[in-house]
């Protein structure tokens, strides 16, 4: 058992649910059963044998005084009689690592993997009488540790965030692949506020089948995992086609070719619902203690791709945010230098034309000029005229030193009339 502990202190580790990930380690790997039985005569009729055989092949009612190929009649099919008739031809013992037994049928078939060793069993002359079959199953144990190798390569992909895609899109694979019976993976992510599933992965399932998922609403009644996002718990539907929950989807589950499907809700550590992790099948299942052990390990590693995933997230949206407001400052402090500049060179351009206007106004007072201000607009203006502004069309006013800067500065082709009171036509001669 030390390789059992092993294994689980390592594969317990980054998954840091504790001790329900202890549990279903346990329920993975399971008790390695023997089985045992004592053959007797070149048909292989079974004398004695313990349950954990008869749990294997055959009925134990029926099984005691009935020859091997009775009991189990599909047992030469799969190749066990062969090497039987050759020990008790040859009286060399033989054994088999991992042979491959199929058990049940239908919804209920298993595959199993076994140990074992034919050993012949002799008369006092010598000679063969039966075989004694000793079987430790393996089942578990070679399935677990792919499985956890697996697991051990999500979690470092997990680790080095891979985009999430490709993490649960690996996830589904490895479980497909190393599953005894074809089964087909789903993962589904719930909508921020729990209301809706969206298309997560599911490599093997139709085009067709996953759009038509995407976007389900979760809820009592919707397949297998819209109920588990519903109802927080794991839904078991072992036959779509006659299972209630399955009423608005059944057509399509069986144009996709799906007759059961066991998902099982995705909960962050909060207890917040991330998404369903479902394992669909071809013809109608009931799920092994191995399956629901199984399927609970995944939802955890899911768990984690899909947390660390919605955290980078936030990460990165806090950064842009963070990242907009600096430039969004970036372009205040610009725009407030560059009214500051403007302003300056505004102050600097009032400050040269007001010098320019008292020079100017100081020449033009001892000129012949009107007593008051034309340059006050409709309403007039009272103040005394003091200097005369002309335009380059010929036109010229006189105005109070006030309006006249107003017209300077807001007329653009306005200017200070000349030191002999011209327009234009003085500066052009110059
Ligand atoms: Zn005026």
């Amino acid at each position: 058992m030390t390789e059992v502990s092993h294994q689980q202190s390592m594969a317990a580790g980054p998954a840091t649910a504790g001790q329900a990930v202890q549990g279903d380690l346990r329920d993975l790997f399971g008790p390695s059963t023997a089985v045992f039985a004592s053959l007797a005569g070149p048909a292989h009729v079974v004398e004695t044998a313990n349950p954990a055989f008869f749990a294997v092949i055959g009925d134990e009612r029926v099984g005691i005084g009935t020859t091997l190929a009775e009991l189990g009649p599909d047992l030469a099919g799969q190749g066990f009689l062969a090497p039987l008739d050759r020990v008790h031809r040859t009286g060399e013992p033989h054994t088999e690592r991992d042979v491959r037994v199929v058990r049940g049928s239908g919804a209920h078939e298993q595959e199993a993997f076994f140990d074992v060793t034919y050993e012949p069993r002799r008369d006092a002359a010598g000679t063969v009488t039966g075989i004694l079959v000793i079987g430790v199953e393996t089942t578990q144990v070679r399935h677990t540790q792919q499985l956890m190798a697996e697991q051990r390569a999500l979690l470092e992909q997990i680790a080095r965030q891979a985009p999430l895609r490709e993490v649960l899109d690996g996830m589904a694979r490895c479980i497909e692949n190393l599953a005894p019976q074809e089964v087909l993976v789903s993962v589904l992510l719930a909508d921020p506020d729990g209301a809706q599933l969206r298309h997560g992965a599911a490599p093997s399932l139709p085009d067709f089948y996953n759009r038509a998922i995407d976007g389900i609403a979760t809820g009592e009644g919707v397949g297998s995992c819209g109920t588990a996002a519903h109802r927080r718990e794991p839904v078991t539907v072992t036959d779509i086609a006659t299972d209630p929950l399955w009423d608005d989807f059944r057509d399509l589950a069986k144009r996709a070719g799906l007759g059961a499907c066991w998902s099982t809700p995705i909960l962050a550590r909060d207890g917040s619902l991330l998404g369903t992790f479902a394992m669909y099948h071809r013809t109608p299942r009931v799920p092994q203690d191995s399956d629901l052990a199984l399927t609970r390990v995944f939802a955890g590693t899911a768990a984690l791709a899909i947390e660390r995933h919605h955290s980078e997230q936030a990460r990165r949206t806090a950064e842009a945010h963070a990242e907009a407001a600096h430039a969004e400052l970036a372009r205040a402090v610009q725009a407030e230098q560059q009214l500051r500049a403007e302003a300056e060179q505004r102050a600097t351009a009032a400050t040269e034309l007001a010098a320019q206007i008292r020079a100017a106004a100081a020449t033009h007072a001892s000129a012949p000029h009107p007593k008051h201000c034309q340059l006050g607009g409709t309403h007039g203006c009272s103040a005394p005229a003091e200097l005369k502004v002309a335009d380059p069309w010929g036109d010229s006013a006189w105005g109070c030193l006030s309006h006249a800067e107003e017209a300077i500065l807001n007329v653009r082709s306005a200017f200070i009339a000349d030191e002999d009171l011209g327009g234009l036509a003085a500066y052009l001669h110059r």
